[in-house]
């Protein structure tokens, strides 16, 4: 199979399937691995796929001007955030100022990008999705509007920041950028692998959260407050595409306008780290003018403990010999559950014992965990 890109390296950004005029080249998902692949019977070999491939020259990044945590003043943006819904304020104030915005939403099993420029539609973007999303077609149609001077927002990965950027080139004047702090991004196949597992087919859900940090409701997978095991292989680093470990993106320095994580290690009050409190970082004046016009509190807050607990500020997520173990043992159809218990035992202890707590009314809970909702 012919690929743009070593399919190691692809971050699955799709960048060259907008560029495709034959519409020759489609996203391919393993497991361990999220890549565009090229249909020989419609190429004709003009070799602009390989061009505008981020991974076929350097990305020019800058260390952040100015470090804030922070969060939405409306509370009700906040908590239907992931952290402290800092992303949603920026694209509602961006749309009040005349702009479009882009970005990801889950819509019938995909995880793909929408634009729009009416302020009702923002929140359907809310929440972190941890799953590679799709951005196939999204950078022409971004492109075709800065071509009539409209003011564009994309808020997504930043594998994908930095293909746009490339895409668009010169029609940079009007495009405004966010990208996300990443840990790593799962192939959807291991997401719909653990739904399967569990009963439920990708495309029969309507709604789907990763974390949870209000009473959202529960077409339970887990009690709440416990991670299920998609989340615990998430975070253990378990779950990537095999780009991801090698992610030349996770640093300090930052390819976008405004750079938005959670704020690990904040020392604020207890009671405002449990409704989410953002990252807040920016890196140009256009960052700076996203930040100011957003209705965000914002605090300072300590930039080498910011860089300390957020690891993919300085480095990409580690590959282990468990991650292996992991994706050989999800190819030979072995149960998710099972793999997860064995090669992340301490968390699925400490989860299991959260559980007996929670039920014995001593402990509330934490924030990530995977919550869906079957359509009707
Ligand atoms: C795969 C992934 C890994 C992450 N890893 C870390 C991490 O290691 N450390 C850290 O501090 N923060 C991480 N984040 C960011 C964090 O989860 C929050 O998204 C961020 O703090 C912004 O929160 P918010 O409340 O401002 O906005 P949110 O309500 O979380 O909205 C986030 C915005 O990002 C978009 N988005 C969500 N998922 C995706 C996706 N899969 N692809 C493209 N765009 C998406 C949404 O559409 C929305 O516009 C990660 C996010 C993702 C999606």
């Amino acid at each position: 199979m012919n690929t743009v890109c070593n399919k190691n390296i692809c971050t699955g950004c799709m960048a060259c399937s907008d560029i495709c005029a034959k519409k020759a080249i489609t996203l391919m998902s393993e497991i361990n691995l999220s890549y565009a692949v090229i249909d020989e019977k419609l190429c004709v070999e003009c070799g602009r796929c390989r061009q505008i491939c981020p991974n076929s020259s350097n990305i020019e990044a800058a260390f952040p001007q100015n470090w804030y945590q922070g969060w939405a003043k409306d509370e009700r943006i906040r908590l239907n955030s992931s952290s402290g819904g800092a992303a949603s304020v920026i694209a509602k104030a961006f749309i009040q100022n005349g702009g479009y915005v882009c970005s990801c939403v889950f819509n019938n099993g995909m995880f793909t990008f929408e634009i729009t420029n009416d302020i009702n539609e923002i929140k359907k973007y809310a929440g972190s999705k941890y799953v590679k999303s799709n951005p196939t077609g999204t950078y022409s149609r971004i492109a075709d509007l800065l071509k009539e001077n409209k003011k564009v927002l994309f808020t997504g990965l930043p594998c994908q920041v930095s293909a746009l950027k490339k895409y668009v080139g010169v029609l940079q004047e009007n495009l405004y950028t966010v990208d996300l702090i990443c840990h790593g991004t799962p192939s959807i196949k291991v997401l719909e692998i653990y739904l399967e597992q569990h009963g439920y087919a990708i495309k029969d859900i309507a709604e789907i959260q990763f974390r949870d940090k209000n009473n959202f409701r529960l077409k339970g997978l887990t009690r709440s407050g416990i991670q299920d095991s998609y989340i615990m292989a998430f975070l253990e680093g378990l779950s990537f595409t095999d780009n991801c470990y090698n992610c030349c993106y996770a640093k300090s320095e930052r390819i976008s306008d405004v750079t938005l994580g959670d704020s690990w290690g904040s020392d604020l009050q207890k009671e405002e780290r449990n409704k989410g409190i953002s990252l807040i970082l920016y890196q140009t004046e256009k960052g700076k003018s996203l930040v100011e016009k957003a209705e965000l509190e914002l605090k300072n807050v300590d930039i080498d403990k910011a860089i300390r607990c957020n690891g993919q500020l300085s480095k990409p997520s580690t590959y282990s010999a468990k991650r292996d173990v992991f994706m050989q043992e999800l190819k030979n159809g072995k149960n998710f559950d099972g793999i997860v218990i064995r090669l992340a035992s301490k968390r699925f202890i400490k989860q299991f014992i959260k559980t007996c707590l929670i039920k014995l009314k001593m402990f509330r809970g934490g924030v990530y965990r995977l919550t869906i909702k079957t359509k009707m």
